[in-house]
């Protein structure tokens, strides 16, 4: 594979940042870690921030700070990463599925209201690609159904809601860090919130449930002393990977600029053909641009004939519910309409900082080719 759909831009200074690092006193938990929850709480907007192993950890944080148990129903999208609803499962809860709006492939805030039930206890709107949900009407809903909302903004780390930058609302939004993200750790994430209360349940989850924080024990039995609080896991990421994110960080911008330039030249070339339906824009909202995805007949035949030229393709995503798991565990009945809908069209096509105008070309030129071809008719 020549051309990837996504990977990571590191440079010089990234690579120092880490060996730095790796010369100074702490590899974990140490000043690089915290450096790094206030730059990216500072970036977007949000009191607290918590980082941790990764966006999947980051999710299962979320929903145990939520409170989510056993018999909770949280209602997320199926057009998303698995990690979206299997962290609901992690604590016992129910995932369930709204459908999408056809346009801007986000939940729908109409349908998500409609799987409101007494056991709702959240809801997990995604901002997939990059392009943010409807949040006002998603508040509004919460607010009325008494719902915590959890914003897994994994693709949506710098995109802003009309001028509010995502994570600077609502109650906690997850990023993830993973090499195909818009910056990346190796492995990691973050929660961003502006609850104190929130803030001290994340941390607590990050590292066993243990705590030393005074204001939290029930009792002290001197400097050698902690307790355990609650059952979390060992999610904590190191300061190798933080120094690796700060460095990041701060091409965060250019990274999501040099993201729109190339959706502009995409969305140039393909407006005009009838064959390709190009990704929706919202006036007023600014993705950030995780993902460009056209929808095309014959989705399977142009896919693997762009395979076939090196283009590293990909479908996202396969509706969360359609996997045997899934299946298995009581949504075989599950069927969201416009979710099979989108999913039978879509590609996702090479999008990520590095990528250059030329290898651009090529690939615009290849899917051109790949929809002219006899066997591929509207
Ligand atoms: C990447 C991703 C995650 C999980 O992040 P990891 O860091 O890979 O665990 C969660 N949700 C969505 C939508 C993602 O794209």
């Amino acid at each position: 594979m020549t051309i990837p759909y996504g990977r990571q831009s590191i440079t010089e200074e990234d690579i120092q940042s880490v060996v730095d690092v790796l010369r100074s006193d702490y590899l974990t938990t140490g000043p690089k870690v915290s450096e790094f929850e206030k730059k990216v709480a500072d970036y977007v907007g949000a009191k607290y921030a918590v980082a941790i192993a990764n966006g999947t950890a980051a999710l299962h944080a979320a929903c145990f700070a939520a409170g989510i148990g056993e018999g909770d129903e949280v209602i997320t999208t199926p057009i998303t990463f698995a990690a979206s609803a299997n962290c609901v499962l992690y604590c016992g809860g129910k995932p369930i599925f709204a459908d999408i709006n056809p346009e801007t492939y986000n939940i729908s805030p109409e349908e998500m209201e409609k799987k409101i039930t007494e056991k709702t206890k959240a809801v997990i709107p995604v901002h997939f690609t990059g392009q943010p949900c409807d949040m006002k009407r998603i508040s509004e809903i919460a607010k009325k159904h008494g719902l915590v909302v959890i914003q897994d903004g994994a693709h949506a780390l710098g995109a802003d809601f009309r001028g509010q930058k995502i994570g600077s609302t609502g109650d906690m939004t997850i990023f993830s860090f993973h090499p195909v993200k818009h910056i990346t750790t190796g492995e990691g994430g973050m929660i961003v919130t502006n609850s104190e209360e929130y803030y001290k349940r994340l941390v607590l989850f990050r590292s066993h449930g243990i705590t030393r924080d005074d204001s939290m024990l029930l009792k002290n039995e001197g400097g050698w002393y902690y307790e355990q609080l609650a059952l979390g896991y060992n999610y904590r990421i190191t300061d190798i990977q933080c120094a690796l994110g700060i460095s990041q960080l701060a091409r965060l911008d250019e990274f999501i600029e040099k993201r729109r330039r190339l959706v502009e030249r995409y969305n140039a070339a393909f407006a005009d053909n009838p064959k390709i339906k190009i990704p929706f824009v919202e006036e007023g909202c600014n993705s950030s641009w995780h993902l460009y995805i056209i929808q095309v007949n014959k989705r399977k035949e142009v896919f693997e004939k762009l395979r076939a030229t090196g283009i590293g393709v990909n479908v996202h995503y396969i509706p969360v519910y359609r996997h045997p798991y899934y299946q298995k565990n009581g949504y075989h009945d599950v069927y969201c309409e416009h979710a099979e809908k989108l999913y039978e069209h879509i590609i996702s096509l090479p999008l990520y900082t590095d990528l250059t105008e030329e290898q651009q070309d090529y690939v615009i030129k290849k899917v051109s080719e790949a929809l002219q071809s006899k066997t591929v008719t509207k």
